[in-house]
């Protein structure tokens, strides 16, 4: 057989990362990566987090998994936290992103249907988001590259221009259940979703009883400096998806709502086997212990301040290359005015740093959380290097 044993949907580069140190990556033949990438935006803790180790390694000899058909109690605990740390009054255990939007987009649905309301099945969501692979999140993105060669989609999605918010209150009908959209855009380039916009798509929910869902799935877990990025709103959702920085590296994701918005999610409606088993409650409260404080939070502003105010600085050498930086806390993007791909590929194959390509030429800085100052210096020497070299071959 010709086909590769792994099935070949990544273009997958030749960097084969076999250990990781804190900030850094090792592969196998022995290079070393600053990992700005941070499997994209998972690894919070890094890749060797003591902490997450040891609570990974005790659950698992102890107990991996039970079924959900008995009481949890590491997942009353972690839940418990979450709660208590957000808008949310339950949660929904998943393992992964995609599975967390699913759960928000059933919670949406049945509090409508739950009432009787069955013609309210519609989510407006927004153009160039992502939400996941699955066929319902491919189907709430407008995206035909995701689309093409998995028709017929779902049903029940709306597409409206980001941050458009006049064009979101047009595209309300009678069967409008609510809004689905992430706070900053992650693959869609690091686009913010400006206050004007998310402000009244929370007033029109609350004006016209419709649910407004935030995917949060890479902007949450303190990667914005906040603990979720819907804080830096002054709003609240009614219903959450969060995953990737959530497990620091296990799969694990949620999806968090009011009481109200879960009216419909009653015995028997929905059911994961592995969400919520007692080995990823475990990662789950290993991270919260690291990162569900003020202190921490405030060092990733602080940080993400610092590495902002750099890129600042650096993109005036390179004006040809660099148009801007946008983003929040460090979950930042550096907007190309050539392809960002390529530029991408030159750091990680000349220079051994790790950042991640994005939609609208935007390279995507997402490291770990716990970088340190020596790690910010080196990635400043590294992108400076890569850009020079990058500029003399780009000249000749
Ligand atoms: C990564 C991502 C998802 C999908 O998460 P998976 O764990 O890959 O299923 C959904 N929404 C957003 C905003 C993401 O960044």
């Amino acid at each position: 057989m010709a086909i590769d044993p792994l099935m070949p949907v990544y273009p997958r580069c030749d960097v084969r990362p076999v250990r990781g140190e804190h900030c850094h990556l090792i592969s196998e033949d022995g290079r070393r990566f600053l990992d700005f990438a941070a499997g994209i935006a998972v690894n919070i803790l890094g890749h060797s987090h003591p902490g997450l180790i040891r609570a990974i390694q005790e659950q698992a000899a102890t107990l991996m998994h039970v079924s959900n058909l008995y009481g949890s109690p590491q997942g009353e605990r972690l839940a418990q936290r979450l709660v208590d740390l957000t808008f949310a009054d339950t949660v929904f255990f998943t393992n992964s992103g995609a599975e967390a939007v699913e759960c928000a987009i059933k919670t949406a649905r049945a509090y409508h249907q739950y009432e009787g309301n069955e013609e309210r099945f519609e989510l407006i969501t927004f153009s160039n988001a992502f939400h996941g692979r699955t066929m319902g999140t491919i189907s709430a993105s407008n995206q035909e590259k995701m689309h093409k060669g998995f028709r017929p989609l779902l049903p029940g999605f709306k597409y409206v221009e980001f941050n458009d918010l006049a064009a979101a209150k047009a595209a309300i009908g009678p069967h409008t259940a609510g809004f689905l959209v992430e706070p900053i855009q992650g693959e869609g380039g690091i686009r913010a979703a400006t206050d004007e916009f998310m402000l009244g798509l929370r007033a029109l929910a609350d004006e016209l009883d419709l649910l407004l869902i935030l995917d949060e799935v890479q902007t949450g877990v303190a990667r914005t400096g906040n603990f979720y990025a819907y804080e830096q709103y002054g709003i609240e959702p009614d219903i959450l998806a969060t995953a990737k920085g959530i497990g620091g590296g296990f799969p694990l994701g949620a999806c968090l709502a009011t009481e109200k918005a879960a009216r419909g999610m009653v015995p028997g409606t929905h059911g994961s086997t592995y969400g919520g088993n007692p080995l990823a409650m475990a990662a789950g409260n290993a991270v919260l212990d690291a990162v569900a404080n003020e202190e921490f939070l405030a060092s990733v502003r602080e940080k993400g301040e610092r590495i902002r105010t750099g890129l600042e600085q650096f993109i005036g050498n390179y004006p040809d290359l660099f148009e801007l930086v946008r983003g929040s806390g460090l979950m930042l993007g550096l907007k190309m005015k050539t392809e960002s791909r390529p530029f991408v590929a030159h750091l990680r194959d000349n220079h051994g740093l790790l950042a991640v390509s994005a939609g609208d030429n935007t390279i995507r800085l997402i490291p770990p959380l716990v970088i340190g100052d020596a790690e910010i210096d080196e990635f400043f020497d590294k992108l400076s290097a890569g850009a020079a070299s990058y500029a003399v071959t780009e000249a000749a």
